[in-house]
């Protein structure tokens, strides 16, 4: 199964990725987090990943497709993946569609995680505290937020377009969103159906 998460900052695509590809048993690969690996490297490229991540603004898609292709090639010939982060823009996407259509391992289903703006700005200042990220400061914030709604907003439309799209309201509890999405994608003729029956951990 292949699955992209498209969501704004705070909106949960981490959780519910790492949730969603336990319970597929696939690759839960994370652009965000595989970034912030190599920006802790002392060399020129970690150092310029570093400075770009810490002032919200999206890596160089050369950057970008150097690290996250090969890791999306292997897990394709393993299962598939949930990707989360990436692709991210248009020209990514674009190439990523293209990849897959070489590889015969085009997407199943893209789902959209939204919620209003005030709501991922305070959940992503409530984190702050925890998670000590550099990005998760009031002015970093409302710019990634605007970088989502301008550079990553067209990719609802891009999925929809090809019939993939799978919209989730993110503003209610985790479970709730779980519950949502594996509903949803049970709707789907997918190779590996999700059960019907089943409910995270705790409902
Ligand atoms: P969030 O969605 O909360 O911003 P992520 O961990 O997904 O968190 O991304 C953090 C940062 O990593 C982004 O602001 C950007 O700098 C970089 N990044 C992640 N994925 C991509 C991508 N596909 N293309 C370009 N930059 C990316």
């Amino acid at each position: 199964m292949r699955v992209l998460l498209l969501a704004p900052p705070g909106a949960g695509k981490g959780t519910q990725g790492g949730r969603l590809a336990a319970r597929l048993g696939v690759r839960h690969i994370a652009s965000g987090d595989l970034l912030r690996t190599e920006a802790q490297a002392d060399t020129p490229r970690g150092r310029e990943i570093a400075a770009i991540q810490k002032r919200g603004d999206l890596v160089p898609d050369e950057i970008v497709f150097d690290m996250l292709i090969p890791v999306v090639v292997e897990a394709a010939a393993h299962g598939g993946y949930i990707l989360d982060g990436f692709p991210r823009t248009v020209p990514q996407a674009t190439a990523a569609a293209e990849l897959a259509a070489q590889l015969d391992v085009t997407l199943h289903a893209a789902v959209y995680l939204y919620a209003p703006d005030a709501v991922l700005t305070q959940r992503l200042l409530d984190r702050a505290g925890q998670e000590g990220r550099a990005d998760d400061t009031a002015d970093v914030i409302g710019h990634r937020l605007q970088v989502f709604a301008e550079t990553t907003g067209p990719l609802v439309d891009y999925y929809q377009k090809r019939g993939i799209l799978v919209a989730v309201d993110a503003d209610q509890p985790p479970e709730s969103v779980t519950a949502e999405i594996h509903s949803r994608l049970s709707e789907l003729s997918l190779p590996l159906p999700i059960s019907r029956t089943w409910r995270p951990p705790g409902r």
